[in-house]
């Protein structure tokens, strides 16, 4: 593509900024990102210790199915490639409840199996779930926009949503959490609960469980950083720089326009800048004062995070027997970072190739939940190493106990908390995603904020996680174009 004569940077190395990057560079943009840490992916990372393979981003990625319209994007980003296909477990998750089990596969038929008073709530489920079936994140251009490959949005697809439009005020009037106490039968209920966190909305879990059914979630082989690597390759195979290890201190304004950003390194002018990283941090942290545009006062006041304490562990033991992911009942809770966890859910990466040596397995979980201040003043008193040794200990009690084939097994472990995420992409109270609570409406970022200076990325749109990163990052790249009078160019 011809260069436009123009120069963006863009914030960060997440997926929104990799996303607006693709779209900006391949539409003639001259794009520089500039990412604090060591490699792309923001939070939806994976890494290594000691050839295990932690998986501590994608768990399912919305919009692997082909011919939906989030599936266009992550195929042209780059995301999506012959090196990383998608596979779909079945069953999505099982409960072990005591001597009791019970698995929730993609058609939901099995729930039906459990307790025959649930019928009734299992028949609405599944009628809440088909709505949503025809419900996809919606990605079509921007008004005004010149796209080389216009994409709209057909009455045909609008019917189709009609269903889910209609229910989903309702759907986030109440939490998941409230939705599954309509099942009599604990385990179906605590099975439910595994799919998104029972705090937020029910919408999410209808919306997160009919992407399961239509078959539009699923796991790209190699996981968060294949991801986030063809990413960044896509986007410097089309001549775009990236520059790791360079932190953005500031951006900067000359008058009532934003011309560039300052490093360590010294100013960099731009004519155009995206923040990409964590809007809730960057009002506070990246301007010469903190922004008190109405939406940023609401923000602050508003916002809530989603925090969580990621444990993981590789133990030399063969767990393909076990299913893939598990939610497990405690007898004992297990106590973390001020957090009491009657069950948790665990991931079992035996049989994902390469993620671990021979006869090894890959084990993690995510604990959800409030504890950034805990892990803060843990930090600041100095036990912060001792604390996460705890918890892990207690993790691999817990995993030794259902899996007894993993005790006196295990040759590595991890924990990241709050700080980590913090520290590592400097999301605000170390959320690792963006919360969606039952009638909450927490200001969102605008993608085009003032002359030269945009947003993008999980602050700027409801609800979260990776299909938000990935459809603000195209609509702002469309916001560039449009405002420079450049044609978009998708692919
Ligand atoms: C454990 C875990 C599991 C998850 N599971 C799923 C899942 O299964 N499905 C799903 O859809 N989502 C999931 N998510 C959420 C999803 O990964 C995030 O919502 C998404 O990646 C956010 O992308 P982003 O680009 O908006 O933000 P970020 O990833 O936060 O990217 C911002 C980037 O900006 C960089 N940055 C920040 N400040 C600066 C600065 N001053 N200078 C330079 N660079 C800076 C950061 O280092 C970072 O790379 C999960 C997240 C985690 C942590």
């Amino acid at each position: 593509m011809e260069s436009s004569g123009k120069n963006l940077i863009i914030v960060g190395a997440g997926i929104s900024g990799l996303v607006c990057g693709v779209y900006a560079q391949r539409s003639g943009w001259d794009t520089i990102i500039l990412e604090k840490a060591l490699n792309p992916g923001g939070v939806s990372t994976s890494w290594v210790r000691k050839g295990y393979t932690f998986e501590g981003g994608i768990h399912w990625l919305i919009g692997a199915k082909e011919g939906v319209p989030l599936h266009d994007i992550w195929t042209e980003s780059g995301a999506l490639q012959a090196n990383n296909p998608i596979s779909f477990r079945d069953p999505i998750y099982t409960i072990i409840d005591g001597d009791r089990k019970a698995e929730l596969h993609r058609d939901l038929k099995t729930l039906s199996k459990i307790d025959r008073r649930d019928r009734l709530a299992l028949a609405l489920l599944r009628f809440h779930v088909w709505c949503f079936t025809f419900f996809h994140s919606p990605v079509q251009d921007i008004a005004g926009v010149k796209a080389r490959h216009p994409r709209g949005f057909s009455l045909m697809e609008f019917i189709k949503m009609g269903p889910a439009v209609i229910l989903t005020p309702w759907l986030m009037a109440f939490s998941a959490g409230t939705y599954c106490r309509r099942f009599r039968d604990p385990l179906v209920r605590n099975l439910l609960e595994t799919v998104v966190d029972p705090r937020i909305n029910a919408l999410s879990l209808i919306y997160t469980l009919s992407s399961f059914t239509s078959g539009d979630s699923g796991y790209p082989k190699g996981g968060s950083l294949v991801m986030a690597r063809n990413m960044a390759d896509t986007f410097t195979s089309l001549g775009g720089e990236i520059r790791y290890r360079t932190t953005v201190l500031e951006v900067v304004r000359e008058g009532e326009r934003y011309v560039g950003v300052r490093t360590s390194e010294g100013l960099l002018r731009a004519d155009a800048i995206v923040i990409s990283a964590d809007a809730r941090t960057a009002i506070d942290k990246l301007f010469a004062e903190p922004l008190q545009d109405g939406w940023a006062r609401r923000m602050r006041r508003k916002m809530e995070t989603a925090q969580c304490m990621f444990v993981a562990i590789g133990v030399k033991a063969d767990l393909s027997s076990r299913p893939r992911c598990a939610r497990l009942m405690l007898r004992e809770p297990l106590h973390a970072g001020g957090l009491v966890f009657d069950a948790i859910t665990v991931n079992n990466y035996s049989g994902y190739e390469g993620y671990a040596p021979e006869g090894c397995t890959p084990v993690t979980a995510i604990l959800p939940g409030a504890c950034y201040d805990y892990w803060k003043a843990a930090k600041e008193n100095g036990n912060y190493y001792d604390l996460k040794k705890e918890v892990i200990a207690a993790f691999v009690r817990v995993v030794s106990e259902f899996y007894p084939e993993t005790a006196g097994k295990v040759e590595v472990t991890d924990m990241a908390t709050p700080m980590t995420y913090q520290r590592y992409c400097d999301t605000f109270e170390g959320s690792y995603m963006s919360d969606w609570r039952p009638w909450r409406f927490a200001s969102t970022a605008p993608l085009r904020y003032k002359p030269g200076l945009y947003f993008t990325g999980q602050r700027t749109a409801f609800s979260g996680g990776l299909p938000v990163a990935a459809e603000t990052g195209r609509r702002t790249a469309q916001h560039l174009c449009k405002d420079y009078d450049i044609e978009f160019v998708s692919h």
